[in-house]
């Protein structure tokens, strides 16, 4: 069956991203039941027409596609797997979706458990920040089977730009390319960090440094683009917990033992977001490793003219 505006679409997890995400299959037209731990998260989805379930089993029992948007791979779990969960409600054949960001394990468990069952089972995290999910204009990195994708399509094309929704490969590949992009863009903003807090210490105007490095072999969209809202408007983006941010970056380095390849420069990295972390807690935004090389430095890094 291919999805349509009469696809029932269960979605549990609706925090940052999830909220946003959710408004726009309600807005796309899909009738929509969601769970999440915090009941209060689905005020105003139920305002607007969705229905409750108290359990992800129940979720699954009721919808045609089953979507997850959960913090760790420890909650995916827990939701798929536990007492009341995803699988203990999903019918034989059902589709799964899991939107976090996280590793094959869980998905990889489930398909060699249950393959007498045809579920089907697609990772599909995403890339865009709780703006994004806000616009409906997520990237999103598809692993699995390509029919699978061509048949919920219409269901990702709610949620994400439709030109970016990518089938990456086989099973999990799409939890192994989402890790990769936010390793290289952690890697980036903490490069970045580093050079704006010397260069400005150095007497360098910070607008004057930023436009030099911009015009050279050394630019990123992360200085051209990201950076900006820390430079004008002091914003970390506490819409991704640098506490997640910790933990795909964890991930990420599992993934690469998992595969046998050293990656000191992501382990520093990592190391530094955990020291952001501890320093400026839990739920502080995803880009203030770039405040502790303000304070290291002690300058603020900000556009004199925007400011
Ligand atoms: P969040 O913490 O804001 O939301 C997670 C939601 O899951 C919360 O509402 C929480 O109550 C709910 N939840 C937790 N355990 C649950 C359980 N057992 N049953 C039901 N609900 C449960 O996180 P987020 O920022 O929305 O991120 C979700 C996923 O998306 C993460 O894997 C994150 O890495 C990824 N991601 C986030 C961003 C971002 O900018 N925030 C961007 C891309 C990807």
């Amino acid at each position: 069956m291919t999805a349509s505006a009469s696809t029932r679409v269960g979605f549990i997890g609706l925090g940052n991203m999830g909220s946003g995400m959710t408004r726009n299959l309600q807005k796309a037209g899909f009738p929509l039941i969601v769970h999440d731990i915090r009941r209060e998260s689905a005020a105003e989805l139920l305002a607007n027409g969705a229905a409750w379930a108290d359990t992800p089993a129940q979720v699954a029992a009721e919808s045609d596609v089953v979507i997850t948007m959960l913090p760790t791979p420890r909650h995916v779990d827990m939701v798929v797997n536990g007492d009341n969960g995803i699988l203990s409600g999903i019918a034989d054949g059902g589709t799964w979706i899991d939107m976090s960001t996280s590793v094959p394990d869980v998905a990889a468990a489930v398909r060699a458990r249950h393959a007498h069952r045809g579920l089907r089972i697609l990772d599909a995290p995403v890339s865009g920040m709780s703006v994004g999910a806000a616009n409906g204009t997520l990237q999103i990195f598809v692993g699995g089977d390509a029919d699978d994708l061509a048949r919920v399509r219409p269901v990702l094309e709610a949620m994400g730009d439709p030109e970016r929704i990518l089938h990456v490969g086989a099973a999990g590949t799409g939890y192994a390319v989402k890790l990769m992009i936010n390793q290289l863009w952690f890697s980036h903003l903490v490069a970045t960090a580093e050079v704006l807090a010397v260069g400005v210490k150095a007497g360098v105007d910070l607008e004057v440094l930023r436009q030099s490095l911009m015009a050279s072999p050394a630019n990123s969209n992360f200085l051209e683009n990201d950076v900006l809202s820390i430079l004008d408007h002091g914003d970390y983006d506490e819409g991704f917990a640098i506490a997640l941010a910790c933990k795909d970056l964890g991930l990420s380095i599992d993934l690469a033992r998992s595969v046998g390849v050293p990656t000191e420069l992501s382990a520093l990295v990592e190391q530094i977001y955990r020291r952001a972390k501890a320093q400026y807690g839990d739920t502080a935004g995803e880009m203030t490793p770039v405040k502790l090389y303000e304070d290291l430095a002690g300058i603020p890094l900000r556009r004199a003219t925007n400011s």
